[in-house]
Protein backbone atom coordinates (compact mmCIF):
# COMPACT_ATOMS: atom_id res chain seq x y z
CA UNK A 1 0.00 0.00 0.00
CA UNK A 2 1.66 3.62 -0.83
CA UNK A 3 2.93 5.22 1.94
CA UNK A 4 2.18 8.55 2.66
CA UNK A 5 5.93 11.11 2.88
CA UNK A 6 6.60 14.66 2.60
CA UNK A 7 10.00 15.03 -0.06
CA UNK A 8 12.71 18.08 0.28
CA UNK A 9 12.62 20.44 -2.14
CA UNK A 10 9.26 20.84 -2.56
CA UNK A 11 6.91 22.99 -0.79
CA UNK A 12 4.04 23.08 -2.86
CA UNK A 13 1.46 23.31 -0.18
CA UNK A 14 2.98 26.06 1.37
CA UNK A 15 1.34 28.05 -1.76
CA UNK A 16 -1.21 29.34 0.70
CA UNK A 17 -3.08 31.81 -2.35
CA UNK A 18 -6.79 31.33 -0.87
CA UNK A 19 -8.28 31.37 -4.36
CA UNK A 20 -6.31 28.14 -4.67
CA UNK A 21 -8.39 27.00 -1.82
CA UNK A 22 -12.10 27.76 -2.22
CA UNK A 23 -12.87 24.51 0.65
CA UNK A 24 -11.21 26.04 3.23
CA UNK A 25 -13.97 27.49 4.74
CA UNK A 26 -15.73 24.29 4.84
CA UNK A 27 -12.92 22.61 7.22
CA UNK A 28 -11.15 25.09 9.58
CA UNK A 29 -12.85 27.28 11.91
CA UNK A 30 -13.32 31.06 12.24
CA UNK A 31 -9.39 31.31 14.27
CA UNK A 32 -7.88 28.76 12.36
CA UNK A 33 -9.16 30.72 9.15
CA UNK A 34 -7.66 33.96 10.69
CA UNK A 35 -4.65 32.37 11.34
CA UNK A 36 -4.66 31.28 7.57
CA UNK A 37 -4.92 34.30 6.19
CA UNK A 38 -2.29 35.84 8.05
CA UNK A 39 0.30 33.80 6.55
CA UNK A 40 -0.58 34.51 3.30
CA UNK A 41 2.17 36.75 1.80
CA UNK A 42 1.61 39.19 -0.97
CA UNK A 43 2.83 36.67 -3.18
CA UNK A 44 0.36 34.11 -2.15
CA UNK A 45 3.30 31.79 -0.16
CA UNK A 46 3.35 31.71 3.11
CA UNK A 47 5.17 33.85 4.68
CA UNK A 48 6.99 31.34 6.55
CA UNK A 49 8.18 29.83 3.47
CA UNK A 50 11.73 29.87 3.32
CA UNK A 51 12.23 29.75 -0.74
CA UNK A 52 15.94 29.12 -0.67
CA UNK A 53 15.90 26.05 1.07
CA UNK A 54 12.09 25.35 -0.03
CA UNK A 55 11.81 24.77 4.13
CA UNK A 56 9.37 26.21 6.81
CA UNK A 57 10.99 28.71 8.38
CA UNK A 58 8.80 27.38 11.86
CA UNK A 59 8.68 23.90 11.78
CA UNK A 60 8.52 22.66 14.69
CA UNK A 61 5.88 25.61 15.82
CA UNK A 62 3.53 25.23 12.17
CA UNK A 63 -0.13 25.73 12.64
CA UNK A 64 -2.21 22.58 13.12
CA UNK A 65 -3.48 22.48 9.89
CA UNK A 66 -0.01 22.09 8.82
CA UNK A 67 0.74 19.38 10.22
CA UNK A 68 -0.19 15.61 8.35
CA UNK A 69 -1.01 13.92 11.25
CA UNK A 70 -3.66 11.13 12.15
CA UNK A 71 -5.72 13.56 14.60
CA UNK A 72 -5.09 16.62 12.78
CA UNK A 73 -6.61 15.08 9.90
CA UNK A 74 -9.71 13.48 11.39
CA UNK A 75 -10.46 16.39 12.92
CA UNK A 76 -10.10 18.88 9.61
CA UNK A 77 -11.55 16.45 7.16
CA UNK A 78 -12.98 13.32 8.82
CA UNK A 79 -10.06 10.98 7.20
CA UNK A 80 -10.12 7.96 9.20
CA UNK A 81 -6.37 7.15 10.16
CA UNK A 82 -6.86 4.17 7.69
CA UNK A 83 -6.94 6.22 4.73
CA UNK A 84 -4.88 8.70 5.68
CA UNK A 85 -2.15 8.33 3.55
CA UNK A 86 -4.01 8.17 0.37
CA UNK A 87 -5.75 11.23 1.44
CA UNK A 88 -2.82 12.48 2.04
CA UNK A 89 -1.05 11.63 -1.25
CA UNK A 90 -3.78 13.22 -3.10
CA UNK A 91 -3.55 16.49 -1.65
CA UNK A 92 0.35 16.15 -2.42
CA UNK A 93 -0.14 15.33 -6.23
CA UNK A 94 -2.85 18.17 -6.39
CA UNK A 95 -0.64 20.82 -4.69
CA UNK A 96 3.02 19.55 -6.52
CA UNK A 97 0.56 19.67 -9.80
CA UNK A 98 -0.64 22.89 -9.03
CA UNK A 99 2.81 24.80 -8.42
CA UNK A 100 5.20 22.42 -11.02
CA UNK A 101 3.50 20.60 -13.10
CA UNK A 102 3.07 16.90 -14.11
CA UNK A 103 6.34 16.83 -16.06
CA UNK A 104 8.07 18.11 -13.09
CA UNK A 105 11.20 17.11 -10.94
CA UNK A 106 8.98 17.44 -8.37
CA UNK A 107 6.02 15.04 -9.37
CA UNK A 108 8.43 12.13 -10.25
CA UNK A 109 10.11 12.25 -6.94
CA UNK A 110 7.16 12.19 -5.24
CA UNK A 111 5.51 9.73 -7.13
CA UNK A 112 8.73 7.38 -6.72
CA UNK A 113 8.95 8.14 -2.51
CA UNK A 114 5.43 7.03 -2.25
CA UNK A 115 5.34 3.99 -4.47
S1 LIG B 1 3.23 19.12 -1.26
FE1 LIG B 1 3.54 17.23 -0.11
S2 LIG B 1 5.63 16.58 -0.65
FE2 LIG B 1 5.42 18.75 -1.21
S3 LIG B 1 6.19 19.88 0.61
FE3 LIG B 1 3.95 19.69 0.79
S4 LIG B 1 3.68 17.83 2.07
FE4 LIG B 1 5.76 17.78 1.25
S1 LIG C 1 3.77 27.50 8.34
FE1 LIG C 1 5.39 26.32 7.40
S2 LIG C 1 4.45 24.39 6.78
FE2 LIG C 1 2.79 25.87 7.14
S3 LIG C 1 2.39 26.77 5.14
FE3 LIG C 1 3.87 28.08 6.20
S4 LIG C 1 5.89 27.39 5.49
FE4 LIG C 1 4.38 25.78 5.00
Amino acid sequence: MAKWQCIKNCGACCYLQPGERPYLQEFLTPQQLQLYYSLVGSDGWCIHFDHPTRTCKIYNDRPYFCRVEPEVFLELYGVPPSELDEFAIECCYEHIIDMYGENSSEYQRFHQATQ
